[in-house]
């Protein structure tokens, strides 16, 4: 539901400088295997917290999941995933903190 974010995102948000973003970090993990993605796909965003009012309207809530929390993905065909966590420190998406936690990953066959 909500886009991956990006340099326009934190320009909006009045940061003035560099800010690591999701779209940049899609680019760089696809640049390490000597690959582009065409364009920023819209993001599975396992941990955030949309909610939806009854009014249909769309807010950006603190994360609801807890450490230890988990998602098992299986794959049905080759693919690609890239997994960034969110640097997003300028709003509490992250948490009421605004700071970023690690995630962490295993690749099974
Ligand atoms: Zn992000």
């Amino acid at each position: 539901m909500i886009a991956a974010c990006d340099r326009y995102r934190y320009a909006l948000l009045g940061c003035t400088g560099h800010h690591d973003n999701c779209t940049d970090n899609l680019a760089a993990a696809m640049a390490e295997l000597g690959l582009a993605a065409p364009e920023c796909p819209s993001p599975l965003n396992l941990w955030m917290n949309i909610p939806i009012g009854p009014d249909g309207k769309v807010s950006w809530g603190e994360p609801l999941c807890k450490p230890g929390d988990h998602v098992l993905l299986r794959a049905a065909m080759d693919c690609i995933v890239v997994m960034s966590t969110c640097p997003q420190d300028m709003i509490p998406i992250n948490g009421a903190a605004c700071t970023p936690t690690e995630v962490h990953y295993r690749v099974v066959d």
